[in-house]
């Protein structure tokens, strides 16, 4: 198939294009390298490869048989820099892609985020719960933005019959996260490589649950071609920890000298954040092979690679 990833030079889109062009496809990578950079798709550049610097708030005319949505920042230092810039891009971007679905008939499957759930209410979180989200606050441009998607998506199917998939991503890691990128997992490895003080914002208490990026890449291939069932739904790895636990793990696995400190919480953080991925497991017999500690292994390695390229 002929296969348009958007945000294919991010982080989780340069996975995905990756294991696509593996399985035969031919892949088409749109971004506008806001945080992505040609540094992650270059050694995919081959006769079933194509880069497109493109903006999906403008429209574009393609034929490909499956669209990937993954246009949009997704750590919030990034999502926060030019906010209203994030709502566009989920919300116009996610207007013109759905358009050049419709136009061309293409299956399309939109990246949403357990952002959608907001400070949650409900834990683990199912796919069925509304959520609990702020809509005026710093985090809003982001979770708001990602909440239009999926209404879009959704009407759009049921307006004018476009074959949608949504899948709801929580907190991924792995190798080509930006330096820069400012999440926590990325930040801690980093300090923690650099002997530097860890940085947990708030007590610690607040937990997230982790999940590799081979293994979400997985689960988004199982979606979009999975027949008749459109989701949304959870994709993420259940097992939770705390964020200082998270920065103990770090510093062990590193044999870091780094201290830990407490800075302020952002507002919105939200306290609690675990998928429940039963439907992910029955609809698409999924669910996440790479432990914690091995997938911390693998991209403590990238990190370090990187640091001695410089
Ligand atoms: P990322 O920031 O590494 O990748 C996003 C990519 O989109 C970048 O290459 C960026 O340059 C590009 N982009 C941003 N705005 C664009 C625009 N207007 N036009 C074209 N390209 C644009 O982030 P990521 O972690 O790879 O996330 C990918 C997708 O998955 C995002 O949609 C994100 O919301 C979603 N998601 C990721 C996670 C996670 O933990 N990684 C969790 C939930 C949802
Ligand atoms: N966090 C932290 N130190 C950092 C970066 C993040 O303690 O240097 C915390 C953040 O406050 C949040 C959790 O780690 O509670 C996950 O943050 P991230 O930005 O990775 O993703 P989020 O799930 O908040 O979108």
């Amino acid at each position: 198939m002929r296969i348009l990833v958007t945000g294919g030079a991010g982080f989780v889109g340069s996975h995905l294009c990756e294991r696509l062009i593996k399985e035969g496809h031919d892949v088409i990578c749109l971004d506008n390298f806001f945080t992505g950079s040609k540094k992650n798709i270059i050694h995919l550049m081959d006769s079933h490869f194509e880069l497109v610097r493109h903006d999906i708030i403008e429209p574009i005319l393609l034929e490909v048989d499956r669209i990937y949505n993954l246009a949009c920042p997704a750590s919030p230092v990034h999502y926060q820099y030019n906010p209203v810039k994030t709502i566009k891009t989920s919300v116009a971007g996610t207007i013109n892609m759905l358009g050049l679905a419709k136009r061309v008939r293409a299956r399309i499957l939109q990246a949403s985020t357990s952002e959608v759930y907001g400070d949650p209410h409900v834990h683990p979180q199912t796919e069925d719960y509304w959520g609990n989200v702020n809509p005026i606050g710093i985090r809003s441009c982001y979770d708001e933005g990602k909440r239009v998607a999926e209404t879009l998506m959704m009407d759009y199917h049921r307006q004018n019959g476009v074959d949608i998939r949504i899948i709801r991503i929580f907190n991924t890691y792995g190798p080509r996260m930006a330096e820069n990128d400012g999440r926590v997992v990325s930040n801690f490895i980093l300090q923690a490589l650099r002997n530097e003080d860890i940085t947990v914002y708030g007590d610690g208490s607040q937990t997230r649950s982790f999940c590799y990026v081979s293994d979400l890449v997985e689960g988004m291939i199982r979606m979009m071609e999975c027949p008749g069932f459109i989701g949304p739904v959870n994709l993420g790895n259940p097992v939770e920890n705390t964020i200082l636990e998270f920065a103990e793990k770090i510093i062990d696995l590193t044999g870091s000298k780094s201290r830990i400190i407490f800075n302020p919480l952002p507002q919105d953080d939200p306290k609690q954040r675990r998928p429940s991925i039963s439907l992910a497991e029955e609809k698409l017999g999924w669910k996440p092979s790479v432990t914690l500690e091995s997938g911390l292994r693998m991209t403590v390695e990238y990190f370090v690679g990187q640091i001695a390229k410089r």
